[in-house]
């Protein structure tokens, strides 16, 4: 370690077990270059001003880590669309390290795209600069809106090919999370076929080094090990419908791209809906529909189930007790999940909370969505609008090409809403649906307008939508070209229906 690199420091996750990672082999990219730094990220994380020297690029290309430092590879297991894989693991990605923040949270570092490993198969471990850019812009949006997220510090083009139908400019990201401990990292340890007899003591390890860097008040309680389950669910209910409060589809959650620490990880082709559709699926590898939009939480109590059957051991000793605890932790998931998804829609429709009459509007607000297709974002932003003083026409507006019966529901909803909002103190209620309701979201079409000129090297139209993401209760300056328009959403030619853009 030189001291350009000071402030990554060996992680805490190389204490655990060697079962848990493998050293990553160093692959040094031709022609290193950056493509992106994000300094707000750097100067939350407390990095030093000029963080971004040459040999930190040469390490966050893949290239060679400071002398006396390594790369490591992580060893994890999954659900991939419902089927068991015993090994996958870091495939094209390494951990390099952990920065403490300034308030003394501990950050992973993880490269994304920096080469093939012990678990890559018959992978390249490679990445293409438009994936990478795309996880850059979604995680830096989803920031701005208050979403718990990995973060993005760096995109670094490596300057070599990637071949996927076509050859494609490499690169490769910098994550940061508070942990890459997935679901399927627990799978990992507690798989008995392959740890023979090894299966709980590596569990308590896993479940150990995560109390430490995400439960700390938990470490040496009594019940330590269901409180951090308890708060695994509970962090994971309040995500998911964060994820439906913006429209979010995360695409592929599989139990392997779910992390103990509640953040989102692993965008891959995710997408923020434009016309509501509670079936919607951006990702072309998902035919039947296992991860739309509505089945998000299902899923996602579906995998904390998974994640229960590993921790049964340091639930109790004894079986039947075990399970009975861990069904009663799972049993929070639904009502945690309600409780979060229904006070958030009250922010954003500025109603009175726990009002009992909510729950039937709320049930309307759904059906009148599905009847008319109407743009998610615009629906609630023009609402805010009407809440602000203007007139209903914008808002009815959205619903002119929906049929007789969903404009006279449109109609009728703007009716009880004005019912159930009467009395309460109106510039109040207006400033809390500005701040739940956002104006800029990463529309798919402008993703990738942007990542399509960047594939040209003009990087201008991702830097103005990160720009732009990044504040997204703010109302964006007026466009001066049609393509700078961040807020409309995309015309029929315009949409994208896919957003696997390759890996
Ligand atoms: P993901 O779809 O990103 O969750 O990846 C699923 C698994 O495939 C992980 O173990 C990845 O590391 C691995 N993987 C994805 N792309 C590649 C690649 N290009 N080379 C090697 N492994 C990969
Ligand atoms: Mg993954």
């Amino acid at each position: 370690m030189t001291a350009s690199t000071h402030f990554l420091r060996e992680t805490s996750y190389r204490a655990l077990p060697p079962e848990f990672f493998t050293p990553a082999p160093v692959s040094p990219p031709p022609a290193p270059q950056w493509v992106v730094f994000n300094g707000g990220l750097a100067a939350e994380l407390g990095l030093p001003e000029g963080a971004a020297t040459p040999e930190l690029l040469e390490w966050l290309s893949g290239g060679a880590p400071p002398k006396g430092r390594e790369n490591i590879a992580l060893a994890y297991a999954g659900h991939q669309f419902g089927y068991w894989n015993p090994l996958m693991g870091d495939g094209r990605a390494a951990m390099i390290g952990e920065i403490v923040a300034p308030g003394g949270a501990a950050y992973d570092v993880h490269l994304k795209g920096s080469g093939r490993t012990r678990f890559s198969g018959r992978g390249d471990g490679r990445a293409t600069l438009s994936a990478m850019l795309r996880e850059y812009i979604v995680s830096e949006a989803m920031a701005g809106l208050g979403v718990p997220t990995t973060r993005a510090l760096a995109v670094v083009a490596t300057g070599a090919p990637v071949y996927r139908q076509t050859p494609q400019p490499g690169a490769v990201l910098t994550r940061i999370a508070r942990s890459h401990v997935r679901v399927g990292t627990f799978q990992y340890a507690a798989n008995e076929d392959a740890r023979r007899g090894q299966g709980p003591l590596l569990t308590k390890a896993l479940a150990d080094h995560c109390i430490a860097r995400l439960y700390p008040e938990f470490a040496g309680e009594p019940d330590a090990y269901l409180a951090f389950f308890a708060q695994v669910v509970a962090r994971q209910a309040r995500l998911v419908a964060q994820w439906m409060l913006v429209g979010f589809i995360h695409g592929v959650m599989n139990t392997d791209n779910m992390s103990v620490s509640g953040e989102t990880i692993d965008f891959g082709p995710c997408a923020f809906m434009d016309g509501f559709n509670r079936r919607q699926v951006y990702s072309s590898v998902d035919a039947e529909g296992r991860y739309a939009f509505n089945r998000q939480a299902p899923i996602a109590g579906w995998n904390l189930a998974r994640l229960a059957e590993c921790l049964l051991p340091l639930f109790d000793a004894d079986e039947g007790v075990a399970l009975g605890r861990a069904e009663k932790m799972l049993d929070e998931f639904r009502p945690a999940y309600g409780a979060a998804l229904a006070e958030g829609l009250e922010r954003k429709l500025g109603l009175k909370s726990h009002d009992p009459a909510n729950e039937t509007f709320i049930a309307g607000l759904w059906r009148l969505l599905d009847a008319s297709n109407a743009d998610f974002t615009l629906f609630f932003r023009r609402l805010t609008r009407v809440a602000g003083g203007a007139g209903d026409s914008d808002f009815l507006d959205l619903f002119a090409q929906a049929d007789a019966a969903a404009r006279e529901d449109a109609a009728r909803f703007l009716a009880d809403w004005r019912g159930l909002t009467a009395g309460a103190d109106s510039s109040a209620r207006f400033e809390l649906m500005r701040l739940a309701n956002p104006i800029v979201i990463p529309r798919n079409h402008r993703v990738e307008q942007a990542l399509a000129a960047a594939n040209e090297g003009d990087l201008q139209p991702m830097l103005r939508l990160c720009a732009a993401v990044k504040h997204p209760f703010r109302e964006p300056p007026a466009p001066e070209k049609p393509e700078d328009d961040l807020e409309t959403p995309p015309r029929p030619e315009e949409q994208v229906r896919e957003t696997f853009c390759g890996t």
